[in-house]
Formats: structure tokens, sequence, C-alpha cells
């Protein structure tokens, strides 16, 4: 008796707060120094991007974004880079040459040419990594917080551009997709990643499952505000779970995305409402690592050999990221005699580093961090290919 009544006036602490009080004893230790600023970036309100449709007429709304002094964060990345690395180089070349001293011949293999140091920089590594050029993306500037208004329908009832986090791109570009190829995203609800997928023109045909049936239904509304039927064909929808998948269609796919479920931390400290953090939901919140290694398994399973997988979560956490990453590695290699390669993205750092705010110490991956003045994120990705 005693018990129920003290139980009714114990005070309720909202997950939001028990989310962030976790999240100060764990990321304080992690991210040291950058924590405070990112934990305030975490409360403050986000900011999105504006991934155009280009099954809709685009010329249209891309001219209205730029007059908004939007700009397409993706194909703006490589002439960024490509500027840079010009500079760089040609600025190298002229420290090489006023070191080589006054009053002595400067040979020709001294002085680099302004040519030669075009060719060096276009055949960089960082410029030839393939960024799929289908993919446009805006987002305001640094430091400039304007909202979008909402997309609006074209004649033929598709929505002109779908607003999201703009890091929630990165593992679609990271994936790489070629023509034609087989692509299973295998935790695809709502849909963001997925009509992303299909933004690149070039998915030979496209398996996107969710085990949730009702999030499934908002991956078919998306489907339907932004894809041709024509295009629709190419893709399967499912709502299987995702851990047995490896079992019914192994080894068939090109490229698998597994965007795991997650502590999703910018959620979890912001809205009260399907808080993983609610005490009810212990049990579940710490069997996340489990699950999110089981669907990566599955996705490794998924995948032919030579194909890749990328694992993406929207949690800073080492124990949802780069921890399961290796227990793949190792589970893969020990139960099923597959080698993983873990493939560098330390080029998407570069490339990308004056839209995201990347961390720079992830052992494995990239980690977008939130920042005040690109409060996007955040998102944590690694790509692995199998051998
Ligand atoms: N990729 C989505 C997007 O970009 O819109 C977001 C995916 S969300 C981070 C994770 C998803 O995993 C949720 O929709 C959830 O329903 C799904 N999920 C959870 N457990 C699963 C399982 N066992 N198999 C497949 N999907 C699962």
């Amino acid at each position: 008796r005693y018990k129920e009544k003290w139980a009714t006036v114990a005070p309720r602490i909202p997950p939001t707060r028990l989310a962030l009080h976790h999240f100060d004893m764990n990321y304080s230790l992690q991210l040291k120094d950058l924590w405070p600023s990112v934990r305030a970036s975490l409360l403050c309100e986000q900011k999105y991007g504006a991934l155009v449709n280009n099954f809709s007429p685009v010329d249209h709304v891309t001219q209205e974004l730029e007059l908004l002094n939007a700009t397409d964060f993706v194909s703006e990345a490589p002439k960024k880079a490509q500027q840079s690395q010009r500079g760089t180089t040609t600025e190298e070349a002229g420290r090489e040459e006023s070191r080589s001293g006054e009053g002595r011949t400067v040979t020709q293999a001294e002085t680099m040419t302004q040519a030669e140091t075009m060719t060096q920089a276009e055949t960089s590594p960082l410029l030839r990594a393939s960024i799929s050029p289908n993919i446009k993306c805006y987002t305001f500037p640094r430091g400039d917080i304007t909202r979008f208004r909402p997309a609006r329908p074209d004649t033929l009832g598709l929505l002109n551009y779908y607003l999201m986090d703009a890091a929630s791109l990165l593992p679609v570009l990271a994936l790489n997709v070629q023509p034609d190829e087989f692509v299973l995203d295998l935790c695809a609800a709502p849909g963001g990643k997925t009509l992303a997928l299909l933004q690149t023109g070039v998915c030979g045909h496209l398996a996107a499952n969710d085990v949730s049936i009702s999030r499934t239904k908002r991956l078919y509304q998306i489907l339907h505000s932004y894809v041709p039927k024509e295009i629709r064909k190419i893709v399967s929808v499912t709502s299987c779970d995702g851990r047995d998948w490896g079992q019914l269609e192994g080894g068939t796919f090109h490229k698998v995305l597994v965007d795991v479920p997650c502590t999703t931390d910018r959620h979890s400290v912001m809205e009260q409402e399907n808080n993983i953090f609610h005490k009810r939901r212990t049990k579940e919140r710490q069997m996340l690592p489990m699950l999110q290694l089981q669907l990566l398994m599955a996705g490794i399973l998924a995948t032919k050999p030579g194909g890749e997988v990328v694992y993406s979560t929207c949690s800073l956490s080492p124990l949802q990221n780069e921890y399961v990453i290796e227990r793949a590695v190792e589970i893969a290699e020990t139960q099923f005699n597959i080698s993983i390669h873990v493939e560098d993205l330390s080029h998407f750092r570069t490339l990308f580093q004056d839209t995201f705010f990347f961390f720079s110490d992830c052992r494995l991956g990239e980690l977008v961090l939130p920042h005040l003045t690109a409060n996007f994120g955040p998102m944590y990705f690694c790509k692995l290919r199998r051998m």
C-alpha cells in the first residue's frame, strides 16, 4: 500500500532528461572539449537540406533555391576541393621556387608550371573520388538558419524537393551506386534515403524493406509523392525482419544500405514521444547494438562478393557505430569465412568540410557532429567491401 502511494507521487523524469544525462556521462568522455558545443547544437533547431526531385522539372526549383542563396552542396564539393587543391599545389610550387634561391638558375624540373599543378590536382585520389553527379541537395550557407518553404507539387502532382537532414545523404553518396546495380535498402522507412538512391537515376533494381508496417506505409506515400509510376516499377517494398534477409536472398545485391534503428540522439533529447530513453524501453535500448549487429550481418550476407555495404546511424555512440563494425568484421571472418575490407572515407571529410563538421578522431568510418553553424547530424557512416 505504501509503495503504491509512493509510486504515484514519485517525480517522473522525462525521457529527454534521461537521454541528456546519459549523453553527458558518455559523450563528454568521447568528445571531450567538443561535447558542450555538440550538446548545445543538439538542443537547437536542426538544419535541413532540400533534396531536389529529378523526376519533377528541376530548372525552376534550382533557380528558385539559388535566388534564396542556397547552394547544391553535392556539386559544389568537388569544385571547391579542386580549387583548394590547386591553391595548395600552386602555393607549394611557389614556395619551392623561392626556396631554390636567388642568383642560381632554376631548372625546369624545379619549377612546376600551372598546367602541371592542374594535372597533379586532377589526378589526386580526392578529386577522382566519384560522387553521384545526379543527386542535388541544396543547403543554406554555414551560419545561415533560414528555413526552406514546404515542397510544392508540379503539374503532374509530384513534389519538387524533399526536406531532410543533409547529412543523411552522405551514406547514400558513400554507397556510390553504379548503372544497373541491384540495391538493397534494408531498413528503409520512412524512405528519405530510398528516395535519394532513386535520384541517382541508375539503380537497376531497388529493394526497400522495413519491419514496421506503419512506417512502410510512409515509405509508399513518399514514393507516390515523388516518383513516377514507371520508375516505381524498379522498386520492391517489403516488410520483413531485416535480420532474416541473408537467409532469404543471400549474395544477390551489388550495394546494400543498412541504416539501422539507433538512439536517434537528436530526437531523444528533444521529443518526449516515441523516445527510446523512456523507462519502459530500457531493455530495447540496451539491446540496440545487438540488433544493429544482426542487421549489419544480414546486410553483409545479402551482398555479392565484391559488393559493398554502407552502415549508418544517427547516433554519436561508438557502441552503436565503430564497435558494431568491428564485431561484424570479426563474425564475418570467423563464422562465415567472409573477409571484409573497411573502406577509407576520409576524402568525404575533405570534400564536404564546408558543409558539415566532421569528427576527426573516428577510428572507422566518418561521423558528422552537430555544430551551431552547421547544425546537421549526428550521422555516422562506414563502408565495407565484401571480398
Ligand atoms: N533509412 C530510413 C530513412 O532514411 O528514411 C530511416 C531508417 S530508421 C533510422 C531505422 C528503421 O529500421 C526504422 O524504420 C525501423 O522500423 C527499422 N527496423 C527496426 N528493426 C528492424 C528490423 N529488424 N528489420 C528491418 N527494419 C527494422
